[in-house]
C-alpha cells in the first residue's frame, strides 16, 4: 500500500475517533451539556411515544368503525335480500287475486294458486288476502282465515296506505300486536289488490315478526358498552341489543343523534349517548328498497380497553425510564462539573503564587515563550518589567517576616493594578522579586508603566528606617524589544534583571530601560530613558 493511502474504513474509524474526542473535550467543559442532551433526548423519545401511541389511538378508532361499516353491511344485506323475497310471494299473490277465476276455484286449488309462490319462512306471520271492507279473505294459513273470522283490518296503516293511494307499492307498517297470532310484535309488508275495473279490492298482506330482526342481531357482538338498532325511517325501533328501555315499538324520532341517520344513506359518527351519556361510535346505513335502517355502535371505552392498558404500560415504562435516564444525566452533568472546578481550581494553584495570588515562576516562564511566539508572528513589540524591592532584608529583619509578606502582597497589588491589559502578566519571580510580561508594548509606554508602579509603592509611604527614602521603595529593569527570530522571553527577562541590578546600582528606587535590539548585540545605555525616583542619589 502507497504511504499515506488509507483505506475508507480507516478513514471512518479515524473521524469517529476524532469527532468522539470533541464531544468528550466539549462535555469536559460543558458538563451541563451532557445533561442537557440527555434531557433533550429523553424528550424526544418521550414526544415520539406519545405520538404513537395518540396515533394508534385513531387506528383502534379507525379500524373499529371500518369492522361497524362491515356488520352494517352484512345485516343491511340480509335484510335487503329477505325483503325482497317477500315482496315477490306478495307479488304473486297479488297477480293471483286479482285473477277473478282465482275465486270461482274450490277452495284447496284456490289456496295453491294464492299461495303457493309465498314464502313461508318460520319468522313470517304468514300470508293474507284482505278484501276491500277490511276482512280476511283467504290466509296461507287455513288457521289464519278461520281465527280472523269477523274481524276486521281496516283500522290497520298497511291497509289504510293502499287503500288511499293506487301507487302505493311495496308498504312497510308500524309495528303492531298480532291480532290473529296471540300479540305477536310485527310489521307488515302490504301490496294493493285491484279490481278489473281499477278499483280497490283489497290488499295482500306479509306479517314479518320482529324476533327476525332481533334474531339478526342476537348473533353480534359489540362489546359491553355497545349497542345495534334496526329502526325504521321515522326512528321507530324494531329491534335493538341489548333490548331499548322504550321497547320494540317506540319511536326515538326526539333524540338528535338518531335525526343524522336520515342525512345520508350510510355514514359514521362519534357521539355521547342521550340516554346513557356513554360515547359511542355510531355507524349506519339505509337499507336497500326498505325503509329501515342498521345502526352498529360500539362504545369508545370498548374499543379503546387494550389501546388503554398498552398505553398505560409504555407511558410508565417511558415516564420511569426517561426520568431515570435524565436524573443520571443530571447527577453525572453535576459530578462532572465539580471534577471540573476542582481540575480548574488545581491548574489555577499550580500557576498561582500563594502568598500574593499573582502568577508564578512557572506561569511566568510559559508565558513568555507564548508571548515570544506571538510577537515574532505578529512583528509586535514586547517588554518584560523586573521589580525589586529595595533593602527589603531590612524590612524583615526589622519588622519581622510577617510584616514583610504584608509588604510582598500590598507591593503585588500595586504591580497587578499597574498592568491592567487582559494580556499583560503579573508574576512573582521569587523572594521579593516580581515580573510583568507587557505584550504589543513599547519601550516607552513600558517605562511609563514601570515608573508609574514605582511611584505608587513609592508613595504608600510603607515606614522603613535605616535606608534613604525611609519607606519601601522598588527598583525596576524594563527591557523592550520587536522580537527577532532567533531571540527568546527568557534572555529578555535576563535583560530586565540585568537592568534592575543597573538601577540598584544607580541607587534604587528608579527605574532603568533599554531597547534590546539584538541577541548578543551590545546594549547601548541611554541614560536619559532611565528614570529616577525623587531624591534618590546614585550609590
Ligand atoms: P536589595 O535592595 O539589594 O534588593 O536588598 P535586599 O535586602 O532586598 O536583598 P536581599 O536579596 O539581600 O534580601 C532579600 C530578602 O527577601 C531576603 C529574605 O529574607 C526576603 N524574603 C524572600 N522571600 C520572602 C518571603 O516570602 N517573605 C518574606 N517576609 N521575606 C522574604
Ligand atoms: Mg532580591
Ligand atoms: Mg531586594
Amino acid at each position: 500500500m502507497p504511504r499515506g493511502f488509507l483505506s475508507p474504513h480507516l478513514r471512518v474509524r479515524r473521524w469517529a475517533h476524532a469527532q468522539a474526542k470533541r464531544a468528550t473535550r466539549l462535555i469536559g467543559h460543558y458538563p451541563f451539556f451532557a445533561a442537557l442532551s440527555g434531557t433533550l433526548v429523553a424528550t424526544v423519545m418521550a414526544i415520539l411515544t406519545y405520538a404513537a401511541l395518540y396515533e394508534g389511538r385513531a387506528e383502534e378508532l379507525r379500524h373499529a368503525a371500518e369492522n361497524s361499516r362491515n356488520l352494517v353491511q352484512l345485516i343491511s344485506n340480509d335484510i335487503a335480500r329477505n325483503m325482497e323475497i317477500y315482496d315477490l310471494s306478495l307479488q304473486a299473490v297479488v297477480m293471483a287475486a286479482q285473477q277473478p277465476q282465482t275465486w270461482l276455484m274450490p277452495e284447496a286449488l284456490r289456496q295453491r294458486v294464492l299461495f303457493d309462490r309465498a314464502t313461508a319462512a318460520s319468522n313470517l306471520g304468514g300470508a293474507y288476502v284482505i278484501d276491500a271492507t277490511g276482512h280476511v279473505r283467504a290466509s296461507q294459513n287455513a288457521l289464519g282465515r278461520a281465527g280472523a273470522a269477523g274481524l276486521s283490518f281496516a283500522d290497520r296503516d298497511y291497509f289504510i296506505a293502499q287503500q288511499r293511494d293506487p301507487q302505493a307499492g311495496l308498504y312497510f307498517s308500524q309495528p303492531y300486536r298480532s291480532r290473529l297470532r296471540g300479540g305477536i310484535p310485527s310489521i307488515g309488508l302490504s301490496r294493493r289488490i285491484n279490481a278489473p275495473d281499477g278499483s280497490f279490492a283489497g290488499v295482500a298482506l306479509l306479517g314479518v315478526r320482529l324476533d327476525y330482526f332481533q334474531q339478526l342481531l342476537e348473533r353480534i357482538d359489540v362489546g359491553q358498552g355497545g349497542r345495534l338498532f334496526i329502526m325504521m325511517h321515522d326512528r321507530t325501533l324494531l329491534a335493538s341489543k341489548p333490548a331499548s328501555l322504550r321497547g320494540a315499538g317506540a319511536n326515538y324520532g326526539d333524540l338528535p343523534n338518531y335525526a343524522i341517520f336520515s342525512h345520508h344513506d350510510a355514514g359514521s359518527f362519534t357521539a355521547h349517548s342521550a340516554l346513557d351519556g356513554v360515547e359511542r361510535i355510531f355507524t349506519y346505513a339505509h337499507v336497500k328498497n326498505a325503509p329501515l335502517i342498521v345502526v352498529v355502535a360500539p362504545a369508545v371505552a370498548d374499543v379503546l380497553a387494550g389501546w388503554r392498558r398498552r398505553s398505560y404500560i409504555a407511558l410508565v415504562m417511558t415516564t420511569v425510564f426517561g426520568g431515570a435516564w435524565v436524573a443520571v444525566s443530571w447527577v453525572l452533568a453535576f459530578a462532572l462539573r465539580d471534577k471540573v472546578v476542582a481540575e480548574s481550581e488545581l491548574l489555577r494553584l499550580a500557576v498561582t503564587d500563594p502568598l500574593t495570588g499573582l502568577a508564578n515562576r512557572r506561569a511566568l516562564d510559559r508565558r513568555l515563550v507564548e508571548e515570544w511566539q506571538h510577537a515574532v508572528r505578529d512583528g509586535t513589540p514586547l517588554s518584560v518589567l523586573f521589580f525589586d524591592i529595595d533593602h527589603f532584608k531590612l524590612f524583615n529583619d526589622t519588622y519581622g517576616h510577617s510584616a514583610g509578606d504584608e509588604v510582598l502582597t500590598f507591593t503585588a497589588g500595586r504591580i497587578a493594578a499597574g498592568s491592567r491589559r487582559a494580556t499583560d502578566l503579573a508574576a512573582r519571580f521569587g523572594g521579593e522579586e516580581f515580573a510583568v510580561v507587557l505584550p504589543g508594548t513599547a519601550l516607552e509606554a513600558a517605562t511609563r508603566i514601570a515608573e508609574k508602579i514605582r511611584q505608587r509603592i513609592e508613595s504608600a509611604n510603607l515606614t522603613l528606617n535605616g535606608t534613604h527614602h525611609g519607606c519601601v521603595t522598588v527598583s525596576v529593569g524594563c527591557a523592550s524589544c520587536n522580537p527577532p527570530v532567533g531571540g527568546s522571553g527568557a534572555k529578555l527577562l535576563a535583560e530586565a534583571d540585568r537592568l534592575l541590578y543597573e538601577a540598584k546600582d544607580a541607587g534604587r528606587n528608579q527605574v532603568r530601560s533599554q531597547q534590546w535590539t539584538d541577541e548578543g548585540a551590545e546594549p547601548v545605555v541611554d541614560s536619559e530613558a532611565g528614570t529616577r525616583g525623587r531624591d534618590a542619589p546614585a550609590s
